[in-house]
Protein backbone atom coordinates (compact mmCIF):
# COMPACT_ATOMS: atom_id res chain seq x y z
CA UNK A 1 0.00 0.00 0.00
CA UNK A 2 1.16 3.34 -0.84
CA UNK A 3 1.97 5.98 2.05
CA UNK A 4 0.93 9.62 2.13
CA UNK A 5 3.02 11.32 5.28
CA UNK A 6 0.97 13.83 7.35
CA UNK A 7 2.51 16.65 9.10
CA UNK A 8 1.77 15.73 12.28
CA UNK A 9 2.78 13.64 15.64
CA UNK A 10 -1.15 14.44 17.03
CA UNK A 11 -2.86 10.52 16.68
CA UNK A 12 -6.40 11.56 17.01
CA UNK A 13 -5.52 13.51 13.85
CA UNK A 14 -3.89 10.87 12.11
CA UNK A 15 -6.92 8.68 12.80
CA UNK A 16 -9.49 10.40 11.88
CA UNK A 17 -7.60 11.54 8.58
CA UNK A 18 -7.09 7.63 7.66
CA UNK A 19 -10.71 7.13 8.49
CA UNK A 20 -12.17 10.31 6.19
CA UNK A 21 -9.20 9.01 3.31
CA UNK A 22 -10.23 5.41 3.82
CA UNK A 23 -11.73 4.71 0.06
CA UNK A 24 -8.44 6.44 -1.58
CA UNK A 25 -5.30 3.97 -2.62
CA UNK A 26 -2.82 4.98 -0.08
CA UNK A 27 -2.06 5.03 4.01
CA UNK A 28 -1.33 8.20 5.80
CA UNK A 29 1.73 7.70 7.87
CA UNK A 30 2.83 10.39 10.64
CA UNK A 31 6.01 11.94 11.70
CA UNK A 32 6.76 8.78 14.38
CA UNK A 33 7.85 7.47 10.81
CA UNK A 34 10.86 9.75 10.54
CA UNK A 35 12.57 10.31 14.07
CA UNK A 36 14.61 12.73 12.81
CA UNK A 37 12.60 15.07 11.60
CA UNK A 38 12.77 18.72 13.99
CA UNK A 39 9.36 19.92 15.11
CA UNK A 40 8.33 23.05 12.62
CA UNK A 41 7.71 25.95 14.54
CA UNK A 42 3.87 27.05 14.71
CA UNK A 43 4.38 31.09 14.73
CA UNK A 44 2.49 31.83 11.99
CA UNK A 45 -0.47 34.37 12.99
CA UNK A 46 -2.96 32.32 10.99
CA UNK A 47 -4.19 28.62 10.42
CA UNK A 48 -3.14 29.10 6.61
CA UNK A 49 -0.02 30.32 7.16
CA UNK A 50 0.83 27.57 9.79
CA UNK A 51 -0.43 24.48 8.02
CA UNK A 52 1.45 25.67 4.93
CA UNK A 53 4.50 26.12 7.15
CA UNK A 54 4.07 22.64 8.49
CA UNK A 55 3.48 21.11 5.12
CA UNK A 56 6.31 22.70 3.51
CA UNK A 57 8.76 22.21 6.23
CA UNK A 58 8.25 18.63 7.11
CA UNK A 59 8.60 17.97 3.00
CA UNK A 60 11.91 19.56 3.06
CA UNK A 61 13.35 17.55 5.69
CA UNK A 62 11.24 13.88 4.39
CA UNK A 63 11.71 14.38 1.38
CA UNK A 64 8.00 13.71 0.14
CA UNK A 65 5.12 15.01 -0.63
CA UNK A 66 3.26 16.32 3.09
CA UNK A 67 -0.35 16.52 3.91
CA UNK A 68 -0.32 19.28 7.10
CA UNK A 69 -3.00 21.09 8.85
CA UNK A 70 -4.07 23.41 11.28
CA UNK A 71 -6.95 23.34 13.48
CA UNK A 72 -8.88 24.86 16.02
CA UNK A 73 -11.95 26.12 17.81
CA UNK A 74 -12.75 29.77 17.19
CA UNK A 75 -15.92 31.42 20.17
CA UNK A 76 -16.41 35.12 18.62
CA UNK A 77 -17.45 36.02 22.26
CA UNK A 78 -14.29 35.72 23.37
CA UNK A 79 -12.66 37.42 20.61
CA UNK A 80 -11.95 34.22 18.41
CA UNK A 81 -10.09 32.73 21.16
CA UNK A 82 -8.81 29.90 21.37
CA UNK A 83 -8.55 30.32 17.83
CA UNK A 84 -4.71 29.31 16.55
CA UNK A 85 -3.65 28.76 19.96
CA UNK A 86 -6.24 25.55 20.81
CA UNK A 87 -3.95 22.92 21.47
CA UNK A 88 -2.22 25.07 23.85
CA UNK A 89 -4.79 27.24 25.42
CA UNK A 90 -3.94 26.35 29.36
CA UNK A 91 -0.38 26.07 28.51
CA UNK A 92 2.16 24.28 26.56
CA UNK A 93 1.74 20.87 28.21
CA UNK A 94 -1.74 21.16 29.36
CA UNK A 95 -3.43 18.61 27.19
CA UNK A 96 -7.16 18.46 26.31
CA UNK A 97 -8.90 18.37 29.76
CA UNK A 98 -6.78 21.95 31.22
CA UNK A 99 -7.94 23.48 27.47
CA UNK A 100 -11.57 22.46 27.97
CA UNK A 101 -11.07 23.92 31.50
CA UNK A 102 -10.19 26.57 30.85
CA UNK A 103 -13.17 27.09 27.63
CA UNK A 104 -14.94 26.63 30.49
CA UNK A 105 -13.82 28.89 32.76
CA UNK A 106 -13.96 31.64 30.01
CA UNK A 107 -16.93 31.20 28.92
CA UNK A 108 -18.87 30.91 32.28
CA UNK A 109 -20.20 34.28 32.78
CA UNK A 110 -21.93 33.96 29.15
CA UNK A 111 -25.22 32.60 29.00
CA UNK A 112 -26.16 29.45 25.67
CA UNK A 113 -27.23 31.70 22.87
CA UNK A 114 -24.00 33.39 23.27
CA UNK A 115 -21.73 30.86 23.30
CA UNK A 116 -21.49 29.68 19.41
CA UNK A 117 -18.18 28.44 17.98
CA UNK A 118 -17.04 27.02 15.09
CA UNK A 119 -14.14 24.57 14.62
CA UNK A 120 -11.56 25.26 11.10
CA UNK A 121 -9.08 23.48 9.76
CA UNK A 122 -6.86 24.67 6.85
CA UNK A 123 -5.47 21.50 5.13
CA UNK A 124 -2.42 22.39 2.90
CA UNK A 125 -0.23 19.87 0.14
CA UNK A 126 3.38 20.28 -0.17
CA UNK A 127 5.49 18.21 -3.09
CA UNK A 128 8.30 16.73 -1.81
CA UNK A 129 9.99 20.24 -2.52
CA UNK A 130 8.42 22.16 -0.31
CA UNK A 131 6.22 23.59 -2.65
CA UNK A 132 2.57 24.65 -1.77
CA UNK A 133 0.14 22.69 -4.58
CA UNK A 134 -3.18 23.23 -2.26
CA UNK A 135 -4.34 24.69 0.26
CA UNK A 136 -8.45 24.35 1.33
CA UNK A 137 -10.63 25.23 4.43
CA UNK A 138 -13.55 23.91 5.98
CA UNK A 139 -15.50 24.67 8.87
CA UNK A 140 -18.18 23.12 11.06
CA UNK A 141 -20.19 25.10 13.33
CA UNK A 142 -21.50 24.41 16.86
CA UNK A 143 -22.01 25.84 20.40
CA UNK A 144 -19.88 25.14 23.37
CA UNK A 145 -22.21 23.81 26.41
CA UNK A 146 -21.51 24.09 30.05
CA UNK A 147 -20.81 20.15 30.97
CA UNK A 148 -18.92 17.33 29.03
CA UNK A 149 -20.93 14.83 27.11
CA UNK A 150 -19.81 12.19 25.14
CA UNK A 151 -15.64 10.49 24.98
CA UNK A 152 -15.59 10.23 21.26
CA UNK A 153 -13.67 12.51 19.53
CA UNK A 154 -10.42 14.28 20.76
CA UNK A 155 -10.11 18.13 22.04
CA UNK A 156 -13.14 20.20 22.46
CA UNK A 157 -15.14 17.54 20.92
CA UNK A 158 -17.33 16.67 24.72
CA UNK A 159 -18.03 20.09 24.91
CA UNK A 160 -18.45 21.12 21.29
CA UNK A 161 -22.74 20.51 20.70
CA UNK A 162 -23.60 20.20 16.92
CA UNK A 163 -27.46 21.54 17.15
CA UNK A 164 -28.45 20.10 13.95
CA UNK A 165 -28.42 17.06 15.82
CA UNK A 166 -28.72 17.59 19.90
CA UNK A 167 -25.17 15.60 20.45
CA UNK A 168 -21.42 17.22 20.65
CA UNK A 169 -18.95 15.25 18.57
CA UNK A 170 -18.16 13.64 21.93
CA UNK A 171 -21.63 11.81 21.54
CA UNK A 172 -21.60 11.61 17.99
CA UNK A 173 -20.33 8.57 16.02
CA UNK A 174 -16.98 9.21 14.25
CA UNK A 175 -19.11 8.57 10.48
CA UNK A 176 -21.44 11.58 11.46
CA UNK A 177 -18.73 13.50 12.32
CA UNK A 178 -16.39 12.67 9.45
CA UNK A 179 -19.76 13.31 6.85
CA UNK A 180 -20.03 17.24 8.62
CA UNK A 181 -16.21 18.29 9.90
CA UNK A 182 -14.04 21.24 9.41
CA UNK A 183 -11.95 18.25 8.45
CA UNK A 184 -13.32 16.62 6.56
CA UNK A 185 -15.05 19.37 4.24
CA UNK A 186 -11.10 20.84 4.00
CA UNK A 187 -9.92 17.43 3.29
CA UNK A 188 -12.88 16.72 0.65
CA UNK A 189 -10.99 19.35 -1.41
CA UNK A 190 -7.91 18.06 -2.09
CA UNK A 191 -9.16 14.26 -3.33
CA UNK A 192 -9.12 15.03 -6.76
CA UNK A 193 -5.09 16.25 -6.37
CA UNK A 194 -4.24 12.98 -4.12
CA UNK A 195 -6.06 10.30 -6.78
CA UNK A 196 -4.15 12.09 -9.20
CA UNK A 197 -0.68 12.09 -7.55
CA UNK A 198 -0.88 8.21 -6.44
CA UNK A 199 -2.51 7.32 -9.78
CA UNK A 200 0.71 8.57 -11.46
CA UNK A 201 3.21 7.61 -8.78
P1 LIG B 1 -2.91 22.04 15.78
O1 LIG B 1 -2.29 20.69 16.01
O2 LIG B 1 -1.99 23.19 16.04
O3 LIG B 1 -3.60 22.11 14.44
O4 LIG B 1 -4.05 22.20 16.90
C1 LIG B 1 -5.26 21.57 16.78
C2 LIG B 1 -6.04 21.76 18.10
O5 LIG B 1 -7.33 22.28 17.81
C3 LIG B 1 -6.28 20.42 18.79
O6 LIG B 1 -5.27 20.11 19.71
C4 LIG B 1 -7.62 20.65 19.48
O7 LIG B 1 -7.42 21.37 20.67
C5 LIG B 1 -8.34 21.57 18.49
N1 LIG B 1 -9.09 20.78 17.49
C6 LIG B 1 -8.89 20.77 16.15
N2 LIG B 1 -9.74 19.93 15.54
C7 LIG B 1 -10.46 19.38 16.53
C8 LIG B 1 -11.51 18.40 16.51
O8 LIG B 1 -11.91 17.85 15.48
N3 LIG B 1 -12.02 18.11 17.71
C9 LIG B 1 -11.60 18.69 18.86
N4 LIG B 1 -10.63 19.57 18.95
C10 LIG B 1 -10.06 19.93 17.76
Amino acid sequence: MKELVIGTKNKSKLKEINEIYTDLPFNCIDLAAFPNVSEVVEDGSSFAENAAKKASGYALQVGKWVLAEDSGLVVPILKGDPGIHSARYAGEHGGDAANNTKLLQELSKYPAENRDAYYICVACLSDSQGKVMALTEGKCHGRIISDYLGQGGFGYDPLFLVLEYHQTFGELSSRVKHAISHRSKALAQLRPTLWQLFSNS
